[in-house]
């Protein structure tokens, strides 16, 4: 059920809105992981407006969007390196796959590093996506240096004339100072040979409000330049990364919709706020 479905019907039937309805309205609000100043923002322009509610609440929520490119850089005579980085869990090696999937399917040369060597499976999981979607994997030893595995994988896509270099990071969220030291070594062994041009930051769409904790936490210990919203085919509404977007600026880029390779889009502003609204 989306934030206003009840609300927008009964205002279309032309009935008043109660106290309870305007409870109900405010409850579904905070359930939706907007947080508290979108939140407010959102109940000041439905109460003011009555009848017309649904097109100032619509335009509330676009206004909140960043107005930041939601593109993905790309050069034409040297790759593009995009690290995935998140919590453990949210979707970032099956994002890292999809992504690349995306990428592969728009004619470009694409390459993944396999560099979240923390994680047992994680390489395996990379691999197998790998092998499915015709994708070149560079890996390492498990619990080895995952810069020295983004690293190998930069120069190899540098060769080889890769268009997107895709590096999933570890998912360890122990302290900002540590992701900062991991992430920030990556970075900097990377860009010994070639930029890193994009930091793709996974939300998970059912974390709720611990979603926004975990994000920040990465927001300041990354200059992350975007976000990928996954797991949009279940309850979730994903109001959390509208939250994270409208307090940071930080633009949501993709949606992830499923467990399948090409379960994954490009963000649609409209139809994103359209779920919302009417779920
Ligand atoms: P990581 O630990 O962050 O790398 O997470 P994984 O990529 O391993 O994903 C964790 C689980 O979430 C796996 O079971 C994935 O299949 C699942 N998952 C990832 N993205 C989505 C999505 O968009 N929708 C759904 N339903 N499941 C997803």
């Amino acid at each position: 059920m989306g934030l206003f479905s009840n609300l927008f019907n009964k205002l279309r039937s032309g009935a008043s809105l109660s106290a309870a309805d305007w409870q109900e309205v405010e409850q579904s609000l905070i359930e939706s992981d907007l947080g508290a100043a979108l939140t407010h923002r959102v109940l000041e322009a439905a109460r003011k407006t009555g009848q017309s509610a649904t097109e100032s609440v619509i335009k509330v929520l676009h206004e909140s969007l960043s107005t930041a490119d939601r593109g993905i850089k790309s050069f034409a005579n040297r790759p593009a390196t995009i690290l995935v980085v998140g919590v453990n869990g949210t979707g970032k090696t099956t994002s890292t796959a999809k992504l690349a999937q995306l990428l592969k399917k728009n004619n470009s040369k694409v390459l993944i590093a396999a560099a979240d060597t923390f994680r047992a499976a994680a390489t395996e999981q990379i691999q197998t996506w790998g092998e499915r979607l015709g994708i070149d994997v560079v890996t390492g030893k498990q619990n080895g240096d995952p810069a020295s595995v983004a690293f190998d994988g930069v120069t190899r896509a540098l060769a080889e004339g890769i268009n997107f270099y895709i590096v999933d990071t570890a998912g360890r969220l122990h302290t900002k100072q540590g992701l900062m030291d991991e992430l920030g070594k990556i970075r900097r062994v990377v860009e010994k040979v070639s930029p890193v041009d994009e930091v793709l930051l996974v939300v998970d769409a059912t974390t709720g409000q611990n979603g926004i904790a975990q994000a920040k936490t990465f927001l300041e210990a990354v200059d992350v330049t975007g976000l990928i919203l996954t797991k949009m085919d279940g309850s979730a509404r994903g109001g959390i990364a509208l939250a994270i977007e409208s307090a940071t600026g930080t633009p949501i880029k993709f949606v992830g919709t499923g467990e399948g390779a090409d379960d994954f889009a490009p963000f649609e502003a409209s139809s994103y706020i359209e779920g919302l609204i009417f779920g």
